[in-house]
C-alpha cells in the first residue's frame, strides 16, 4: 500500500484508472478498502492528512484537544454549527471521525438491524464485526473509580440487569469496549489499513473531491472522480469497467457530494445553477443528529480515568453515559455551561443521556454550488418532535434516580447540618418529571449533540438495500448517512462493520459473477 500526498498525482498524466475509487478515507472507508483490495485495485481518497503521530489524536487523556483545536480550514476536527445553533464536530483526517472521537465501542441493537433497510446476513455481520474487533478493539478489563461508580450507581437506578463486559447491546448495565487500549493509545480506522493487500491499495491524503463523474450515454453511471490537491492542483480518476464509485465520506460529506455532482432535489438544483444529472428529492433529507442532555459536576475528588467504558441502556429508550472532563486549562466550549476550569484536587464529571431514536430530522443544503470546501448548511431541528422531549424527559427521571444512589455518595461536598449536595456547573435537573414545561426547557437549554449524526442518503430513498444509488450505475454510499436511526448505543461499531460487510459482499458478487460468464 502506498500512501501519498495528493500532488504526486498530476492532472496532465495519463488518467488513472481503479477498480474502485472510494472518497473519504474515514471510520468506513477505511475497512471498505482494505476489503475491496483483496482481489481488486483500490484508489482510496482523504481530504484530510495523516496523523497517526499526533499525541493530540493518539491518546485518550487529551482526546477533547482536537476539538479544542479544531478549526474551519485543515484541522483533523473539522467544526461546524448546525442552523440550530448548536456546535458540531466530524472528522478530517485519514481514519476519519474514529480518529477524533472518544472511542467508545458497542454493537448495533436489533431495532437498527429490522429497520435499517440494509440486507443483512447475520454470520456475515458477526465475522465483519470480528475482523475489525481482532485489530482495533481493546475489551475493558476492569473499571477505574468514575466509571466503576457510574456502574454501580446506574445498576442501583434501577437500569438493569448487570450484564458485565459486553460488546453486545443489550437492555442494563454494561461495560462496552473501546478503540483505546489499556495505556490509553487509540486505534481508529486507519489502522484497518494495515489488512489491505499493499500491491492493490493506493491512498492519497490531501485529496479533497469535488465531483463525480458521470457517463455521457445511458444508461446513467459514475465513471470516475475528480479532485483537488492542497496545492490546488486539479485531477482526475477513473473507474474500470465493473467497477464502482463508493461515497464514504460520512453524513455531511457524501450527501454535499451527490448534490455538488448533480443528484439532489431538482429545484433546489436549479436554483443553485447546478446541471441536474438526476432528480433525487431525497437526498440530503432525513438528517439527524440525537441529543445529547445532561448535568455538569463539580467533585470533590481528583479523577484521571477520562473516557467512557460504562453505558446504562434503559428500558425506556434513552443511553446513558459518563465521563471525567480532563484537567485542561482551557474553557470547554462544546460541553454547555462548562465556563470553569477546577481546581487540581477537584474533578468535573459530565453524566449524560442520549435520545436513541430522534423523530425530529431536518436537512442540508449547499452553500457554495461549486466549493466542496465550503461546508454545506445543516439543520437537525432538534426538539421539534414533542416524542424526543418525552424521551428527554426520562433522561431527566433516570439522572435524577442515579444521583440519588448511595455509589454518588462521595461525590457531593459537605453541606450544614450534615446535608451533603452535588455542587452543579450549569442548570440541575428538574426534580419533577411531570412537569412538562421545566422539561422542555431543561432539554432545550442543555442541548449539545453526541456526535453520532446520520442520514442524508437513506436506504431506500437514495440508495437501495445494498446501498447503491437508485437510479445510478456504479455508485453507492457505504457509511453513516444510509441509517436512519443511530446504530445502538454508539455508532462507530457499525460503521466500521459496515465497510467490511459490503466490501465482502462486493467481492462475493463479483466472485459469482465471475464464475457464471
Ligand atoms: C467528537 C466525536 C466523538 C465521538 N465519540 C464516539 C464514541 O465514543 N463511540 C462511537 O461509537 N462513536 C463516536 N462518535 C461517532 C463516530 O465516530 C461516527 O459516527 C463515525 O465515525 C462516522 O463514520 P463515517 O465513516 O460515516 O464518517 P467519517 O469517519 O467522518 O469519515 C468520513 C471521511 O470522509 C472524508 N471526506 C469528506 N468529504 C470528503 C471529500 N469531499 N473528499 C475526500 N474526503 C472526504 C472525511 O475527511 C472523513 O475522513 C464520535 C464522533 C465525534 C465527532
Amino acid at each position: 500500500m502506498s500512501i501519498r500526498e495528493g500532488r504526486l498525482t498530476r492532472f496532465h498524466t495519463p488518467v488513472e484508472e481503479y477498480d474502485y475509487i472510494i472518497v473519504g478515507g474515514g471510520t468506513t472507508g477505511c475497512p471498505l478498502a482494505a476489503t475491496l483490495s483483496e482481489k481488486f485495485s483500490v484508489l482510496l481518497l482523504e481530504r484530510g492528512g495523516v496523523a497517526t503521530s499526533d499525541p493530540d489524536i493518539l491518546y485518550e487523556n487529551r482526546s477533547l484537544n482536537p476539538l479544542l483545536y479544531a478549526n474551519h480550514d485543515d484541522s483533523p476536527a473539522q467544526n461546524f454549527i448546525s442552523e440550530d445553533g448548536v456546535p458540531n464536530t466530524r472528522g478530517r483526517v485519514l481514519g476519519g471521525s474514529s480518529m477524533i472521537n472518544f472511542g467508545f465501542y458497542s454493537r448495533a441493537n436489533d431495532y437498527f438491524y429490522e429497520n435499517s433497510g440494509i440486507e443483512w446476513d447475520m454470520s456475515a455481520v458477526e465475522s465483519a464485526y470480528e475482523w475489525v474487533e481482532n485489530s482495533i478493539v481493546t475489551r475493558t478489563d476492569g473499571l477505574r473509580k468514575w466509571q466503576a461508580s457510574v456502574f454501580n450507581a446506574l445498576l442501583e437506578a434501577g437500569v438493569g440487569p448487570d450484564n458485565g463486559f459486553t460488546l453486545d447491546h443489550v437492555q442494563g448495565t454494561k461495560i462496552g469496549g473501546s478503540t483505546f487500549d489499556d495505556s490509553g493509545r487509540r486505534h481508529g480506522a486507519v489502522e484497518l489499513l494495515s489488512k489491505a493487500n499493499p500491491e492493490y491499495l493506493k491512498v492519497v491524503v490531501h485529496a479533497i473531491v469535488d465531483r463525480v463523474i458521470f457517463s455521457t450515454s445511458k444508461p446513467l453511471a459514475a465513471v470516475g472522480v475528480t479532485y483537488h490537491d492542497s496545492q490546488g492542483k486539479h485531477h482526475e480518476v477513473r473507474v474500470r469497467r465493473g467497477g464502482e464509485v463508493i461515497l464514504s465520506a460520512g453524513a455531511i460529506g457524501s450527501p454535499q457530494l451527490l448534490l455538488l455532482s448533480g443528484l439532489g432535489p431538482k429545484s433546489s438544483l436549479l436554483s443553485l445553477n447546478i446541471p441536474v444529472v438526476h432528480d433525487h428529492p431525497f437526498i440530503g433529507q432525513f438528517m439527524a443528529d440525537p441529543p445529547r442532555n445532561g448535568i455538569n459536576l463539580l467533585v470533590p475528588v481528583r479523577l484521571l480515568d477520562v473516557g467512557v467504558r460504562v453505558v446504562g441502556i434503559t428500558k425506556d429508550g434513552p443511553y446513558v453515559e459518563s465521563t471525567v472532563v480532563p484537567q485542561i486549562a482551557s474553557i470547554i466550549t462544546f460541553i454547555p455551561f462548562l465556563n470553569f476550569i477546577p481546581p487540581s484536587n477537584l474533578s468535573v464529571v459530565v453524566v449524560a443521556g442520549k435520545v436513541s431514536r430522534p423523530k425530529s430530522t431536518g436537512s442540508l443544503n449547499l452553500i457554495s454550488p461549486f466549493d466542496v470546501t465550503v461546508s454545506p448548511r445543516v439543520r437537525f431541528n432538534y426538539y421539534s418532535h414533542t416524542e424526543d422531549i418525552h424521551q428527554c424527559g426520562k433522561i431527566v427521571e433516570v439522572l435524577n434516580k442515579v444521583l440519588k444512589t448511595p455509589a454518588m455518595g462521595e461525590y457531593k461536598f459537605p453541606g450544614i447540618l450534615g446535608h451533603n449536595r452535588f455542587s452543579y456547573i450549569g442548570p440541575s435537573l428538574p426534580k419533577d418529571s411531570s412537569d412538562e414545561e421545566s422539561i422542555a426547557t431543561f432539554c432545550r437549554t442543555t442541548l449539545a449533540t453526541f456526535w453520532h449524526m446520520h442520514g442524508g442518503c437513506l436506504v431506500n430513498k437514495v440508495v437501495d438495500s445494498n446501498l447503491k444509488v437508485i437510479g445510478v450505475n456504479s455508485l453507492r454510499v457505504v457509511d453513516s448517512s444510509t441509517f436512519s436511526s443511530s446504530p445502538g448505543t454508539n455508532p462507530q461499531a457499525t460503521t466500521m462493520m459496515l465497510g467490511r460487510y459490503i466490501g465482502e459482499k462486493i467481492l462475493n458478487e463479483r466472485a459469482a459473477s465471475d464464475t457464471r460468464s
